[in-house]
């Protein structure tokens, strides 16, 4: 019926494939009570046919969500330079304290009183995170950093609306994440996007002929996407706020500024923490994220809601804010990834955060220099905590494309770069190594990078197929998002 294996890669159909009638995986004791017509308790409710569920034993399960569990790659199997995504190690002691059965056996809908832990732990974590940015107040509810950055851009609208204004231009430079300008119109702005200059950074002069009454906000993010420091943000900030304009910071990239540089010192007002990237918290798989906002005094009253407040003793909700925003997440955001990232703050300190940023900008450059002679960097300058190198000449030497480099590296166990992003660089790749990978690992990523810039000189072709030694090859992946084959098939590829 389906291949069993191919030698320890299991080729695993779908678990309703897997079902036998009558086969299941519980064994119920004798009924001692009278038994209940179910009909008369149901009435119309009553199911006629069966639900069509798999009907498999107990190894079967097992089996397979541990095969399936194989197949993923994760950053507690291998090397994930992943740039813009800061796939660091994330430490077993965070999931540790997010079992603890007093945070993970919390209910949303227990009263407050029951809770005080819970809510101390979100009120320490919002007061650790203001204070590593250098803002005034954090709300921890937004689940994701594209959600923090709506969340930010509705409290800078409700801002202005306050003030009897109501401006619509967001500027963006042309580096941005792509949910930068999702995020504006989302929230009913104008996304205005603008090439950042030659060295890749954003310069005021630049902006002031874009900068007018009309503008609600920048968006910035830094260190920005081509991993260079946008040292000119106190200016640019300036002459945003000169025109009653706000500054968004894209905070995603924070991991290049622990304990080291401060965004609201910069001139930001708003920004969005990623806690699944910089604090640790395992992402990647789209499980959870957490995206917490941080802000200033004058955005506070927008601020959503329920907003932890502190009182002699006891913490407790409050819903009774009468500018805010109002929810973005049902209850109070993603508890969890919470208790996790306090966890990672709170063991790493204020040296630690630190020490965790100076590795990662030192292991980017480390890649900078390793990688120059195949892939130079996109721009010849320090980077911050990834690199952006192409492949462009070595795509016009030998042909191959930058997907085929990306593929390739599968076979040597690691998971590819970010590819063809940020858009205004020619066959980019982003790298982004973190802290917690050791310079052992970094030299075996850096030694494939070179063998797969020799097989393109010497045997292009085998890039063109690669990946050769995975479960599945390469596989069509627009075909593959837009019509998904959901049913496994003997003749199907792998
Ligand atoms: C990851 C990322 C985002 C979006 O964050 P999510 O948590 O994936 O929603 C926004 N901007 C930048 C620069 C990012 O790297």
């Amino acid at each position: 019926m389906f291949e069993a294996a191919r030698g320890f890669q299991f080729c695993e159909p779908t678990i309703f494939e897997r079902g036998v009638p009558g086969r299941n995986g519980l064994s119920i004791a004798p009924l001692d009570v009278p038994e209940v017509d179910s009909r008369a308790l149901f009435g119309a409710l009553l199911r006629e046919k069966q639900a069509a569920l798999p009907e498999v034993s107990e190894p079967d399960v097992v089996r397979h969500f541990v095969r399936l569990s194989q197949q993923n790659f994760s950053i507690d199997t291998q090397f994930y330079p992943l740039g813009s995504c800061t796939m660091k190690f994330n430490p077993k002691v965070n999931e540790w304290a997010a079992r603890l059965s007093g945070f993970a056996h919390l209910h949303p809908y227990m009263p407050e009183p029951m809770w005080q832990g819970g809510l101390e732990v979100m009120f320490r974590l919002e007061q650790l995170l203001a204070e590593i940015v250098g803002l005034d107040a954090v709300s921890l509810q937004p689940a994701a950093g594209a959600q923090g950055e709506l969340t930010g851009l509705m409290m800078i609208r409700a801002y202005h609306h306050a003030h009897g204004r109501s401006p619509k231009k967001v500027l963006i430079p042309d580096t941005a994440h792509g949910t930068n300008p999702a995020s504006c119109t989302f929230n009913g702005l104008v996304a205005v996007p603008f090439a950042s200059g030659a060295d890749g950074i954003v310069h005021p002069e630049q902006l002031v002929s874009l900068i007018d009454d009309d503008t609600a906000a920048i968006m910035l993010t830094n260190p920005n996407t081509l991993g260079l420091f946008e040292r000119h943000l106190p200016q640019i900030a300036e002459l945003v706020h000169g025109k009653g304009g706000l500054v968004y910071g894209d905070g995603a990239n924070l991991n290049a500024l622990l304990g080291r540089a401060r965004p609201g010192d910069m001139g930001v007002d708003v920004m969005q923490f990623n806690l699944h990237k910089t604090f640790t918290t395992p992402h990647g798989g789209g499980g959870p994220g957490c995206g917490p906002v941080a802000f200033k005094k004058a955005l506070e009253p927008f601020r959503p809601i329920p907003v932890v407040r502190k009182t002699e003793n006891r913490y407790a909700l409050d819903t009774n804010c009468p500018k805010s925003v109002g929810r973005v997440r049902s209850f109070y955001g993603n508890f969890g990834m919470m208790v996790r990232a306090y966890a990672y703050i709170r063991e790493m300190g204020a040296e630690g955060l630190k020490a965790a940023t100076d590795l990662a900008v030192l292991n980017a450059n480390y890649v900078r220099v390793s990688l120059g002679a195949d892939y130079p960097p996109a721009f010849d300058a320090l980077c911050m905590h990834e690199v952006i190198v192409s492949d462009k000449a070595l795509q016009k030497e030998t042909g191959i494309k930058t997907l085929d480099i990306a593929k390739r590296l599968i076979d040597y166990g690691f998971h590819p770069p970010t590819v063809y992003f940020p858009l205004v660089v020619a066959g980019a790749m982003m790298i982004e190594p973190t802290e917690t990978e050791s310079k052992e690992t970094i030299d075996q990523f850096v030694a494939a990078m070179q063998a797969i810039a020799r097989e393109a000189r010497e045997t292009p072709e085998k890039l063109h197929e690669a990946p050769n030694i995975t479960r599945i090859g390469r596989i069509d992946e627009a075909r593959a998002a837009r019509k998904p084959r959901l049913r496994w098939s003997p003749n199907a590829q792998g």
